[in-house]
């Protein structure tokens, strides 16, 4: 099709909306609109209208215009209380300080429309172009009461720093990058560090993109509240009740919860058993024993479980040495490491604080050792007020278990 066809036959452009759901109420919060145009074939997408700027900057503000005044329309026909989410180009809303939007709003707020049910999508990457001047022009219709959404993040060149800047009310995230069949580390951590960020910033996290089993479970592990999605619901030409997707969503979270509680239960479990174990094998160490003897000692007793063990004090200086696996029942001492600190490591000090007081160890989170570039967990157990035994787990081993990776 013609961008000048498209234009010739504006009546014909038609705007879907896709529902978004929230997962505290399970209930359909807004729509964003998309515009479809009804041809003898169908009714076709025309998203790419949008995206291609080689059409006139004119010709896409018109029908921009002509879409949004046809979804404000029903919108205020049929009472709706939600939130519509629009598409909007960010070079085209600084190109007249947002002159086209307002106006074409302005009408409704005296039907009864409030801003607070407007949510303007930018692109991400539009955005970072223009940073100094669209920061001020969103804060302003931020006061307005509109709501600003950055679209289309956590690529991985994603730019976190930009997004604290711009204080968007919601973040959208596409998951549509985990078809490709395994899932790459690196978005899993761009999207936790957004998850972090969106928090703190007082943003809420939307994952777009939905269209099975998995991507819904990934967004919902990766702190969204928000939905969208073909798996949830297809975009209609309708507004919908609100409650339609209530019992699938529930459904779902039940396979989560189940899911993730197997997870934490075998984390537990693993906790308790070197927990049971150390507390027994520290009776069997004399006073005698040097720090290095107390690590080999804990080496031989805790071979399948570790391949790095070590003792720092309660401000993180390494007291022994390195006891290293270097094959099955094979360990050597590094000294190497003995006297570094290790205080400045996430959640070290934590840790320390609540190992002595609940006088028992915790396990670590996932995270990537720097020197074996692959996914560990760490064990860390008080021997005293000031002894800390940390005990480094291989993944082979967290792989051969059920729930620990
Ligand atoms: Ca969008």
């Amino acid at each position: 099709m013609d961008p000048l066809d498209v234009m010739m036959n504006k009546e014909k452009v038609i705007p879907y909306y896709q529902p978004i759901i929230s997962a505290d109420k399970q209930l359909v919060v807004g729509y964003e609109v998309l515009a479809r145009m009804e041809t003898e074939e169908g009714v076709e997408k025309l998203g790419w209208f949008f995206q291609d700027k080689s059409i006139p900057d004119d010709f896409r503000l018109e029908l921009d215009d002509h879409m949004q005044k046809k979804a404000l329309d029903a919108f205020l026909e049929t009472e709706q209380k939600d939130v519509l989410f629009f598409n909007y180009d960010a070079n085209l809303l600084l190109k007249d300080n947002g002159e086209t939007l307002l106006k074409r709003i302005e009408p409704y707020r005296e039907k009864g429309l409030n801003l607070n049910q407007i949510v303007l999508e930018l692109k991400e990457e539009e955005v970072s172009n223009h940073l100094d001047d669209i920061k001020h022009l969103l804060a302003y219709l931020q006061n307005m009461g509109i709501r600003i959404a950055i679209d289309d993040l956590g690529q991985s060149n994603t730019n976190l720093d930009q997004i604290a800047m711009l204080k968007p009310n919601i973040v959208k995230v596409n998951v549509t990058f985990m078809e490709a069949e395994e899932l790459p580390h690196l978005y899993r951590e761009v999207h936790h560090s957004l998850a972090m960020l969106s928090r703190k910033i007082g943003a809420t996290l939307l994952f777009e993109g939905i269209s099975n089993f998995n991507q819904l479970n990934y967004a919902w592990r990766n702190g969204g509240r928000y939905y969208q999605g073909f798996y949830l619901m297809r975009p209609v030409p309708k507004f919908v009740n609100s409650a339609i997707c209530k019992e699938k969503m529930q459904k779902e979270f039940h396979h989560f919860i189940v899911f993730e509680r197997r997870k934490m239960e075998a984390q537990l479990a693993l906790s308790n058993q070197l927990n049971q174990q150390l507390k027994a094998l520290m009776k069997k160490i004399s006073e005698q024993d040097s720090y290095d003897e107390m690590i080999m000692k804990v080496a031989k007793d805790c071979n399948p479980f570790a391949f790095r063990i070590y003792i720092c004090n309660e401000e993180g200086f390494q007291q022994s040495s390195n006891a290293e696996k270097r094959r099955e029942n094979d360990w050597v001492l590094i000294e190497e490491g003995r006297y570094k600190n290790w205080s400045w490591r996430p959640y070290f000090l934590e840790n320390i604080v609540r190992m002595n007081v609940e006088k028992r160890g915790i396990l670590s989170d996932l995270y990537t050792d720097i020197d074996r570039d692959e996914r560990i967990r760490t064990y860390s157990y008080p021997i005293s007020e000031s002894l800390y035994l940390f005990l480094d787990i291989p993944y082979d081993f967290l792989f051969e278990q059920d729930g620990l990776l």
